[in-house]
């Protein structure tokens, strides 16, 4: 099967075949590279791939006791007939549960009961628990495995920068997964379920459903153009993918723009993420440029957008010169701090008035030199 047979309703099982860790000890995260056989799946430098993970099987193990199902009672899945245990790991979302689910599971309360779900798992809290933990409270509540299946909501596939080039990969995909943990109000421990599935639940061997999300998010089709990366974090993801894919054209004798890379994170020691593929290709002459800003390494915290200010002049230049400007990685914080850097340089260094700076940004957007791909 090749380019288009393969989308959200009809993923492609790739296997997994590497999976290191690029966090080192003592980082604070938990980051992997993962390498993926994909066959002839299509897909081009700056496509996501989409994953459909699969829940634990311990934690499904306990709903089903807790609410005294049989794991394999036969349910129905849009016509196809299945183990109700195998459809809890991986057809729904038994981590997050919609309003339709928490409306019927209220209705099963008894009055005193309301009163402790109303304080305690309602409002702001209602994404922030899984059903594991709703059961566990109110143990008493029953549903029928019917039931269950018509409430929850259906399994949603994950996105991942794609951090590979496919001309020099071929049938090698990599992705840059970083584990999602955090406690949640009632102290327990949330693990994120794609990204731990990928970094542990997966073996390598084993297959997981995906398909390319195809993406805006594209090198320059001038070849010769600039470009400047800022990705700290999982967020260098589609960068590597980018450097291969001029590491190919270069090869290939086209002429090819000068790469700029910003990457940041905690400690160099610990958290510079693929710390020797950077070094290879500045190396070769692909990397031309490259600023690190580790943020803990020092008294004071340094990031990326630091680090753009300390080259506004030269950075300027190439954005005057017609690179193309990257953003990729945190949506929250760094995404907007990044923004207001590069606005502040077109400012300071390229004189351009604080009337004017927005509606020159925007231009740079519509001639598609500004991209983000942030989460
Ligand atoms: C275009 C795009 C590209 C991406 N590329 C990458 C990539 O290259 N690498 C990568 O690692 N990720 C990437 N992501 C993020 C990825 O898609 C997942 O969102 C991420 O891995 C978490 O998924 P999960 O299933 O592990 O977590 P989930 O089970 O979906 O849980 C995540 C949810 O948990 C909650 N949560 C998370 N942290 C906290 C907290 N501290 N406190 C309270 N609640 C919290 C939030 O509700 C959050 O939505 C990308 C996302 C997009 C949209």
């Amino acid at each position: 099967m090749g380019e288009g047979k393969y989308d959200r309703e009809h993923p492609y099982a790739a296997r997994l075949i590497a999976r290191e860790r690029l966090s080192k000890v003592g980082s604070g995260k938990d980051v992997y590279r993962l390498v993926f056989d994909i066959g002839d799946l299509h897909y081009v430098c700056g496509d996501t791939l989409a994953v459909y993970p699969k829940n634990e099987g311990s934690e499904v193990d306990s709903i089903l006791e807790l609410l005294e199902l049989q794991g394999d009672m036969p349910v129905e899945i849009r016509g196809v007939t299945r183990p109700l245990r195998d459809a809890l790991i991986e057809n729904f979302c038994v981590t997050h549960l919609p309003k339709r689910f928490l409306e019927a599971f209220v209705q099963k309360l008894a009055s005193r009961d309301r009163d402790a779900f109303n304080e305690n798992f309602s409002g702001e809290r209602e994404d922030n628990y899984s059903l594991l933990e709703l059961l566990a409270r109110f143990s008493h509540v029953k549903m029928d495995g019917e039931e269950l299946c018509k409430l929850l909501k259906k399994m949603p596939p994950r996105l991942y920068s794609i951090a590979s080039s496919k001309n020099v990969q071929g049938d090698r995909l990599c992705l840059i997964v970083g584990t999602v943990s955090y406690k949640n109000f009632l102290g327990n421990v949330r693990c994120g379920v794609a990204s731990t599935y990928l970094t542990s639940r997966l073996q390598i061997g084993d297959c997981a459903d995906v398909y390319v999300a195809t993406s805006a998010f594209r090198l320059p089709s001038d070849t010769a153009a600039d470009i400047i990366m800022v990705g700290p974090g999982t967020g260098i993801a589609p960068f590597v993918g980018f450097l291969q894919e001029r590491e190919y054209l270069k090869n290939s004798g086209y002429k090819i723009g000068r790469n700029w890379l910003f990457f940041g994170d905690q400690h160099r020691a610990s958290d510079f993420l693929e710390e020797g593929e950077l070094l290879r290709l500045g190396g070769i002459g692909v990397l031309n440029n490259l600023d690190l800003a580790f943020s803990r390494d020092q008294d004071y915290k340094i990031y990326v957008q630091d680090r753009m200010s300390e080259k506004r002049v030269e950075l300027w230049q190439w954005m005057r010169g017609g690179a193309s400007f990257y953003i990729c990685g945190n949506a929250q914080r760094m995404a907007v701090d990044v923004e207001n850097a590069l606005k502040n340089i077109a400012a300071t260094v390229g004189g351009i008035s604080a009337a004017e700076v927005d509606g020159w940004l925007s231009n740079l957007k519509k001639a598609g030199r500004y991209q983000k791909d942030v989460y």
